[in-house]
């Protein structure tokens, strides 16, 4: 492949393995900024890659919500075992916030919920 006179004089190989050859400055690494970036992307997968088993467990707690909010008493109340069948856990990585009746919940996304007192229930409040 020829190489492609681009920003100045110097002799380039791209560093992000596509084989790109081109001139460019003298700290120039990259063909172009798209090449930059699928680089720093990668590195970025690569580090949240951890987290993902986290961010599962969340996923997962969030859509049980969303099932047992429809599922809810006149009180906001739903018996956990209809959560927990669907993978809900009430320990998942979350926020918490003070509600306006003065309780404390955990919440994702737009879903709150807290345990009752003998943790048989979960009260679960959509907000906005
Ligand atoms: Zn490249």
């Amino acid at each position: 492949m020829e190489p492609i006179q681009l920003g100045g004089p110097h002799y380039k190989i791209c560093e992000c393995d596509c084989g790109a050859e081109f001139y460019g400055r003298r700290n120039q690494k990259y063909f172009d900024p798209s090449h930059k970036s699928k680089v720093n992307n990668a590195k970025r997968d690569k580090r949240n890659e951890k987290f993902k088993p986290w961010f599962d467990e969340m996923i997962i707690s969030y859509r049980a919500l969303q099932i047992g909010i429809k599922n809810v008493d006149k009180d906001n109340w739903v018996y956990i075992g209809k959560l927990t069948k669907l993978g809900f856990d009430p320990e998942v990585a979350t926020k918490g916030l003070t509600g306006k009746d003065g309780n404390r919940y955990k919440h994702i996304l737009d879903l709150a919920f807290r345990l009752s007192d003998d943790k048989k229930y979960v009260q679960i409040f959509k907000y906005k």
